[in-house]
């Protein structure tokens, strides 16, 4: 089954890749991007970059420049502007502005802590919104957040990688926010909207957000969208199976020589996911390498447990840092 394949009529594929900026290129992003690359170029489609920056607080001023350079020393070029979605918010008020014309979206005045008193959710897990503010903000709260209603319906889609998913939103999350209460949009409605406005129709990323794809489809369901083909990619983690934090483990130019690392470094995250690139390209010029990835990547090879990604560590270059 090829992505084109899966959309109907053999659309040109639409793929995209979206990083947050609030750390420099990580491994789970190199990761995410020769995947989404691989898999959008190689039935000749587009390949699109977008800035998820809409966390002001989170992101960090020159690391979506410092990403953009990473990317193109390692030989990636993607079609068009890159899209930034701190700039794009009359488009995510004019979305939210037709949920609230659905009648689904409403005034929330409940705090987290008061969220986690009432939900049942083991610790750790997410909590699941008791819809407390549902049929109007009780007496006494004030607004905190925009949510929007979910109803006890199963959403199922099929994964290029995983396979069959479902999830009942009304289990897993309950309404759901799609506007914070500190102004911005959340990135559930973001992403919809961008994706859907960009005609992408292959979204290939990290499986972190295998669960956030109900909701989103959800939004494009409400929203009128059409859904893409999904694609979720195992994660990078620590050796000891933890989660990477993005800050402390990054692949950017201020750590690594790129021109003489670059290959090594789409290697390793093509054997992470599975491919075998052949010996006679080590140490090719990285758009070789990625030209290769287009060529010869097999969607059947994608591993579906999380690992750590063994990235080179030559004694003449600084150590990858941990
Ligand atoms: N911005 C998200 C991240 O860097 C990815 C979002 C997406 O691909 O939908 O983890």
């Amino acid at each position: 089954m090829t992505p084109a394949a899966d959309i109907a009529g053999s659309v040109p594929v639409v793929g995209r890749f979206a990083p947050s900026p609030t750390g420099p290129l990580h491994p789970g992003s190199l990761v995410a991007a020769v995947g989404s690359y691989a898999l959008a170029r190689r039935d000749g489609g587009t390949w699109l970059l977008r800035m998820e920056d809409l966390d002001t607080p989170r992101v960090l001023p020159g690391i979506a420049d410092d990403m953009l350079r990473t990317l193109e020393a390692l030989g990636f070029r993607w079609d068009g502007e890159v899209v930034y979605q701190s700039r794009r918010t009359e488009a995510y008020q004019s979305a939210m502005e037709r949920l609230l014309g659905t009648g689904l979206a409403y005034s929330c005045g409940c705090t987290r802590s008061e969220i986690a008193r009432i939900s049942s959710a083991p610790h750790g897990a997410e909590l699941v919104y008791p819809g407390t503010c549902r049929d109007g903000l009780p007496e006494g709260k004030t607004e905190r957040a925009l949510r929007v209603k979910v109803y006890d319906e199963l959403i199922e889609f099929n994964d290029l990688v995983v396979g069959h998913y479902s999830q009942s939103l009304s289990s897993s999350c309950g309404d759901f926010v799609i506007q914070r209460a500190d102004g911005p949009f959340a990135y559930h409605l973001a992403v919809v909207v961008d994706d859907a406005e960009s005609g992408i129709n292959q979204v290939v990323r990290g499986a972190d957000l295998l669960s956030s794809t109900p909701r989103q489809i959800y939004l494009q369901r409400l929203l009128g969208y059409p859904t893409p083909v999904y694609g979720h990619l195992p994660l990078v983690v620590n050796p000891d199976g933890t989660k990477l934090s993005k800050r402390e483990n990054a692949v950017s130019l201020a750590d690594r020589d790129l021109e003489r690392e670059g290959w090594r470094l789409l290697f390793a995250a093509l054997r992470f996911l599975g491919q075998s690139p052949p010996p006679d390209l080590n140490g090719a010029p990285c758009s070789e390498i990625l030209g290769w990835a287009v060529k010869s990547f097999d969607l059947a090879r994608i591993p579906l447990t999380s690992a750590p990604l063994p990235l080179p560590c030559q004694a003449d270059t600084l150590p990858y840092r941990r």
